[in-house]
């Protein structure tokens, strides 16, 4: 096994790192922005990328927000950026169960309305959105009445996430031709002064234990949200940089795909995170890079054999 250190960013390297690439694909939370703030000098370095000819791209695992809305949030903190630029799990999703699993009638959704929306963009009809209380004794709930249009689950981020929920999930579930497909499974959402708050990978692994089956991923770092960039915009992987905070999904995403990676201090991984990684047995190939902003930078490519 190769093994290989890691890179910190210096000005020179930063030169080489951006003329070896086209396009620029950044993580949001804890690399762009932290929750309604934007990371000083991200909006500037993001500009400024895009007036030297990079294309961006906004790539998210967070599946509460259509791709419009992350538009809006990134026009409000000072990114100049589109819709097209946006890749989230709820718009992804919404291909995945289009084209993968070739949907054509209903889906049970564990999630968000924003999820509801872009599933009927692309004509998938959503049930389940709000609110669904327990009612009734065990032998209801084993019961409950299930739409046969129904062709798949999909979980994502569901604040009303309930009992009852997974009871439905379940009963879909049990029929082996109803397809299983998660947005991503972070099990943690990271909140200001080190506090977090329960991810959808934890709702996910609820419904996975309950069906006895395993979800189809489609978040990072599953290649999924890459191959909708890639085909959409004719992306060269080799000419793309993957630009994160967390090494288990952003990284390793990079990794995945064979893009160049650069992982931010800003956010979920620290440097020890990123030596402990190089020291383990997997092979790596370092890549740095970076636009510039006023934080400290470090580049690691993780080996994908520890998650697929
Ligand atoms: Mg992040």
């Amino acid at each position: 096994m190769a093994a290989s250190k890691c890179t910190r960013l210096s000005e020179a390297l930063t030169g080489q790192l951006l003329e070896s690439v086209d396009s620029v694909l950044f993580d949001c939370d804890g690399v762009i922005w932290r929750g309604d703030q934007a990371i000083p000098g991200a909006p500037e370095v993001i500009n400024t990328l895009k007036k030297h000819g990079k294309r961006v791209f906004f790539v998210t695992n967070n599946s509460t927000k259509t791709r419009k809305m992350y538009a809006d949030k990134l026009g409000k903190l000072g990114f100049n950026a589109t819709e097209e630029e946006v890749f989230g799990t709820a718009y992804c999703s919404a291909i995945y169960l289009k084209n993968v699993c070739k949907v054509e009638g209903k889906v049970y959704l564990i999630g968000s309305n924003a999820m509801r929306q872009e599933l009927e963009k692309m004509g998938v009809q959503p049930l389940g959105v709000g609110p669904d209380p327990i009612s009734g004794v065990q032998i209801d709930w084993a019961n409950v009445p299930l739409d046969q249009e129904v062709q798949a689950v999909l979980v994502g981020f569901d604040e009303h996430f309930s009992y009852m929920k997974l009871n439905r999930a379940l009963q879909y579930l049990c029929n082996p031709h109803c397809q299983f497909v998660g947005t991503n499974t972070d099990t943690r959402l990271p909140l200001e002064g080190g506090k977090a708050v329960p991810g959808t990978g934890c709702l996910l692994r609820a419904v996975e234990t309950a069906a006895q089956r395993q979800a189809q991923v489609v978040g990072k770092p599953s290649n999924f949200m890459f191959d909708c960039m890639a085909s959409q915009f004719g992306l060269n992987p080799d000419r793309c940089l993957m630009i994160g905070d967390r090494l288990d999904t952003d990284i390793m995403l990079g990794s995945n795909c064979g893009l160049k990676t650069l992982l931010t201090l800003t956010g979920v991984s620290t440097v020890a995170d990123a030596e402990a990684n190089q020291k383990s047995d997997c092979p790596h190939r370092q890549r740095m890079v970076t636009p510039g902003v006023s934080v400290s930078m470090k580049f690691s490519r993780r080996c994908n054999d520890h998650h697929t």
